[in-house]
């Protein structure tokens, strides 16, 4: 077994701090890393001898970005959409029908490719860890097959049957639903590690609160963790019955009353509320109210929830500056959210954090500080430190490890 040191760090936020902004923050740091794994973490003057060296020359390190919400797999784009929507068409879900058809017509290696092509864009961007949904099948084949090709990238892989309900069932919307839970549920669940739904009474493509109990109770008899996409077009039973079943994680959010406040701040250790604000944003919808979740004792997320319907981009850095700019949050607390919060939100314990034990997922930004990567926006500051030298990451297939 080889080992890296990773010497010259100018700062290290490792997100295991105490206090309020709780960032843990070091400067003139190293860290040292075997089989992928950190070993050690002090001050530059102390680093031990390791095998190779890396020295990233006074940059920063941050833990590597945990995106835990995307719709990465499928075929086709939705562009003239988009461009319409910006016009003022409102969005209803509706054109998630036209990625389904683009979806089932592509064949299994085009689809791998082009999720390929997009797991190396947001490893450029500095994620290490992606949640990957199916959902643009919605036939049995078709969502196995989605779910089949992401697992082989990806083990945060969520079976999202009950994305919407398909042209082909739209007068018969009980038929559809079970044929989610009695026959794609247990052809998915061996390749899932989540069962979603996109529970929202308020687009007539989507699923209401018994539909979406239905789903996800199935879900949990088959062994898969529990995500929810609620509260995003409006008021809705999303968070209530994502804290009802204990989901790990409810999506969106960005529509919430005070009784969806407290029950998020009461479940605050086992349900994450994760806010998309690129949706928001591609979208022209309002915000989310991050600092008052925070406020209220939630526990809370950043994602991108990358799609090409309502947010076609990978980009956490992105994200984090979105979130600073328009949802109430510090950077600080912008950085927690998209790693510890994410992490959790995944219920994963050796993400998202810099400590001895964790995956030495790294993120390395060209600047003097963590503050850059709200302060500029768009600018690709950014990437994956790729520790390669170990042999764990050599593969010449751009793969999401973690
Ligand atoms: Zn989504």
């Amino acid at each position: 077994m080889s080992s890296t040191a990773v010497t010259g760090i100018g700062e290290l936020v490792t997100c295991d701090g105490a206090g309020p902004e709780r960032l843990g923050l070091r400067s003139n740091a190293a860290l040292v890393i075997e089989d992928s794994v950190i070993v050690w973490i002090g001050s530059a003057a102390d680093a031990p001898a390791a095998d190779n060296r890396i020295d990233v020359g006074g940059r920063v390190i941050v833990p590597g970005f945990v995106d835990s919400h995307s719709h990465l797999i499928f075929a086709g784009d939705r562009a003239t959409e988009f461009a319409a929507r910006m016009t003022g068409q409102p969005y209803d879900g509706g054109g998630i029908g036209v990625t389904v058809a683009a979806t089932r017509a592509a064949t299994e290696a085009k689809l791998t490719g082009l999720l390929a092509a997009r797991i190396r864009e947001l490893r450029a961007l500095g994620t290490t860890t992606i949640e990957i949904k199916s959902g643009y099948g919605l036939t049995v084949a078709d969502e196995l097959r989605s779910l089949q090709i992401a697992s082989q990238f990806s083990p945060e892989t969520t079976f999202l049957g009950a994305h919407v309900v398909p042209a082909e069932y739209v007068h018969d919307r009980e038929g559809y639903v079970d044929l989610v839970t009695r026959a794609m549920l247990p052809a998915a669940a061996p390749y899932a590690r989540w069962i979603d739904v996109f529970c929202e009474p308020h687009s007539a493509h989507a699923f209401d609160a018994d539909e979406a109990r239905k789903v996800l109770t199935a879900g949990a008899a088959a062994g898969l963790g529990l995500r929810v996409h609620g509260n995003q077009l409006g008021l809705g039973p999303g968070v209530r019955l994502a804290v009802e079943l204990g989901a790990a994680s409810v999506d969106h959010c960005t529509y919430l009353d005070d009784a969806d406040v407290d029950a998020l701040a009461e479940a605050a250790e086992h349900t994450v509320a994760t806010l998309l604000p690129g949706v928001d944003f591609c979208t022209r919808s309002p915000y989310p109210d991050a600092a008052r979740l925070l406020a209220a004792g939630a526990s809370i997320a950043l994602a991108t929830d990358c799609n090409p319907g309502t947010c076609y981009s990978s980009s956490m850095p992105w994200v984090i500056s979105l979130a600073v700019r328009e949802l109430g949050l510090t950077p600080a607390q912008a950085l927690l959210a998209a790693t510890v919060g994410s992490a959790k939100s995944l219920r994963r314990n050796d993400i998202g954090r810099l400590v001895l034990g964790n995956r030495a997922d790294l993120t390395m930004l060209d600047a003097p500080s963590y503050l850059h990567l709200a302060y500029r926006p768009g600018v690709p500051i950014a990437r994956t430190l790729d520790v390669g030298l170990t042999g764990q990451r050599a593969n010449t297939r751009p793969s999401v490890l973690s």
